[in-house]
């Protein structure tokens, strides 16, 4: 129900009750954060056996390479075939770098951006206009990357499907329109794995742009909440198959898996796309770090290592994920003020509270002690143009503070929300 649907005395019920309840969360001084995806301590003590690997004696990859001595740009192939299995791609398409996959992304549109990819008809820099298609609610840190380079970004509504896809085949046709991002599998802030049908059009769609590219940002893959697993599809094959070989830049690394900050990053692709990478990458360093890529391959062991460890991850987050939901229903679920998603994995719930209200939330939780990602973080520039958009990340605090915090948002969503209908109606 509307507050606007309630009866006067019921909605001025409402409204005493929710400003009390708001003073009271005040007085707590809280000093809680939801605002970044970190793994939490528990999380990462799952993985401090990597503290002491690959450990002393034997420092060699399965090739016989010693892993503490320069060289192997593209990484050890333990940890490739590990990696590419557990993805379903060709280890012969996949890279293993150093521990960031956006420092990657970064480096892909710097040298784009310098000397245009291997089929620019020129570099990005000497384009009139480059634009960027960005699906909203998405990943600020993706945005600030084509910001930080002058593209224009174009967004486009994310669906329960993953793109809007007819907003997209149409964005492709105008050739200065030279790539998109996604986060295709659990995706962040939505929560959103891409339909087969979508990744097929993806991969299949004409661009006028012959250099157009799609960063396949797998950042969440395996990172399931339950102990069914999302499909990965290998877009590589795929868009090899429908005649666009180069489209996809795929991204992965093992930050929400081992150690964030420490962990090893991946790039999969098309032959042509890695040689082009290469090309550029060995004059800016020799090797990656290998031997952080042997210690991780020790760590897991195998594939079944590795689902092994991330169900470990989901019987930490899931509780987390589970309250935010239960109390969200529970309090907001009797109004029309809000709606959410409930992801089957990843790290976030994306809340979208009534129009013009979002900032309003965040402001009111801000007093009340409760740090939430700021309104319009995942839409580019940082603004959303509706002001309903707050991501949630709930893995960083332990259940008893998410538990806390979230009472805490619910109280600021009907708050903000009762201080809308009384400005709408005054
Ligand atoms: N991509 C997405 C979608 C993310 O959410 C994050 C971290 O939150 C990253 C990439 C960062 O990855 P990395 O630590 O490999 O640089």
């Amino acid at each position: 129900m509307s507050l606007k649907q309630l009866a006067p005395d019921q909605f001025a019920e409402l409204a005493q009750r929710t400003r009390a309840q708001y003073e009271e969360l005040k007085a707590r001084n809280l000093n809680l954060d939801l605002t970044r995806g970190k793994p939490s301590s528990e999380q990462l003590d799952f993985s401090n056996a990597l503290l002491s690997l690959p450990g002393t004696g034997d420092y060699t990859d399965n090739t016989g390479a010693d892993v503490r001595n320069y060289g192997n740009l593209a990484g050890i192939a333990d940890i490739r075939e590990l990696w590419a299995e557990a993805l379903g791609i060709d280890p012969a398409h996949l890279i293993a770098g150093d521990s960031s996959s956006l420092n990657i992304m970064f480096d892909l549109i710097s040298y784009a951006y310098i000397w245009g990819t291997n089929d620019s008809p020129k570099p990005w820099k000497d384009e009139e206009k480059v634009k960027w298609i960005c699906p909203v609610p998405g990943y600020d840190r993706h945005f600030s990357i084509t910001e930080h380079f002058g593209f224009e970004m174009v967004q486009v509504p994310m669906t329960p499907q993953g793109p809007d896809m007819d907003a997209v085949e149409e964005l492709v046709k105008d050739p200065q329109i030279k790539g998109m991002w996604t986060v295709p599998i659990y995706g962040n802030p939505t929560g959103i794995s891409f339909a087969p049908e979508v990744v097929d059009k993806l991969a299949a769609m004409d661009t006028a742009a012959e250099d157009f590219r799609i960063v396949w940002d797998n950042a969440y893959a395996i990172h399931t909440l339950t102990d069914a697993q999302a499909d990965n599809p290998d877009v590589i094959a795929l868009a090899d198959k429908h005649g666009h070989p180069n489209r996809f830049w795929y991204m992965s690394s093992s930050s929400k898996i081992t150690h964030a900050g420490s962990g090893v990053a991946f790039f999969a692709s098309s032959k042509d796309n890695l040689a082009w990478y290469t090309s550029h990458a060995s004059i800016r360093g020799i090797g990656p770090n290998k031997e952080n890529q042997l210690a991780h391959a020790r760590l897991l062991g195998d594939v079944q290592g590795l689902h092994d460890l991330m169900q470990k991850h989901a019987s930490s987050l899931a509780p987390k994920f589970d309250a935010v939901i239960a109390i969200l229903r529970e309090r907001l679920g009797a109004y029309d003020v809000a709606e959410w998603t409930e992801p089957k994995g990843g790290y976030f719930i994306s809340l979208d509270v009534t129009d013009g209200s979002a900032t309003r939330v965040w402001e009111l939780a801000k007093e009340a002690g409760i740090a939430l990602t700021k309104a319009g973080a995942s839409f580019p520039h940082g603004v959303d143009e509706t002001d309903t958009n707050i991501r949630l990340a709930p893995s960083l605090p332990p259940l008893e503070e998410v538990r806390t915090a979230m009472d805490g948002v619910a109280t600021c969503v009907l708050l903000a929300c009762v201080e809308a209908t009384e400005n709408n109606a005054g």
